[in-house]
């Protein structure tokens, strides 16, 4: 779906975020931190609230988002500050493209909403009317404007359920990917780590969209399908970040396995699914 589709929801022309952009520096020339500026074109017809990246260092002040202090050329990625050794990092706001240098906190944030706008745009037309509605739901709920993270989660749920419902396992896996993704931009480490293993023991299965498994092991051939690296690597990180022992995990694994094999009726048994994820675990060790 091309961006101008995108840019059409939004009705936020770049020239205000400009505007709030020389406003930003105005106040960092006088010394204040740049974190009050207010949206004042919120419109209901918007689909996220994008007004929060507001605060956010664009890239061309060539600042670092902690000390303020100048730099010599912002980051495009990931750099140490010279002056205060904080980690910064340089990224593109969704949408409205404008390059910003953050904080680890911030970057979270927009690697979040990056991924919510990418989920978004690959679902298409019917994804986003259900964005609109689920929305405009919560927001009669409420009586506040929902939080994009909110409206979003709810989305994925139910698209997610869906797919178990029809046995469209290749995307009920995709999803709970994504929800995983999710959860651990917030550090919700706990939950985002069951949702990967959740993926790694469906892939274990050889799960397809039409309800079949090539992993079955009726099957003569009973050969797993392989893991995926960057996510073993990413379970890995978690694990590491919660501070859990080998065993710890292993016993977690088999636990949220054996759930899932049980709720979605998958053949793989657990274990088998793990002796398969431990093998991968070695090879990234070594
Ligand atoms: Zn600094």
């Amino acid at each position: 779906m091309p961006l101008s589709f995108f840019k059409k929801l939004f009705e936020k022309p770049s020239a205000q975020i400009h505007s709030r952009d020389k406003v930003v520096k105005e106040q960092m020339q006088k010394g204040k931190q740049p974190s009050t500026i207010q949206a004042n074109n919120s419109s209901n017809s918007s689909l996220f609230k994008l007004d929060i990246f507001n605060s956010y260092l664009s890239q061309e002040e060539a600042k670092c988002p902690y000390c303020l202090e100048k730099l010599e050329k912002p980051p495009t990625r990931k750099r140490k500050c010279p002056h205060c050794k904080e980690t910064m990092y340089g990224r593109t706001l969704p949408v409205i493209k404008r390059k910003v240098v953050v904080t680890e906190k911030q970057r979270n944030k927009v690697d979040q909403y990056n991924l919510i706008v990418s989920e978004l745009e690959m679902y298409g037309n019917d994804y986003i009317k259900k964005y609109r509605e689920i929305k405009n739901d919560l927001k009669s709920k409420w009586g506040f404007e929902p939080e994009d993270r909110d409206v979003f989660w709810q989305l994925i749920n139910k698209y997610r359920i869906n797919m178990a419902s029809s046995k469209a396992w290749g995307l009920y896996r995709n999803a709970t990917h994504r929800m995983a993704e999710f959860l651990a931009l917030e550090g919700k480490l706990e939950s985002s780590l069951d949702l990967y293993i959740e993926v790694h023991y469906i892939d274990t299965n050889g799960a397809g969209n039409s309800g079949q498994f090539h992993n079955d092991e009726t099957t003569s051939e009973y050969n797993f399908s392989d893991l995926a690296p960057a996510l073993v690597a990413k379970t890995l990180d978690i694990k590491e970040q919660l501070n859990l022992t080998d065993e710890e995990f292993k016993d977690r694994y088999i636990k949220i396995s054996s759930i899932t094999k049980q709720s979605l009726q998958f053949p793989i048994e657990s274990k088998k699914s793990w002796f398969k994820f431990e093998k991968e675990m070695k090879s990234f060790k070594d």
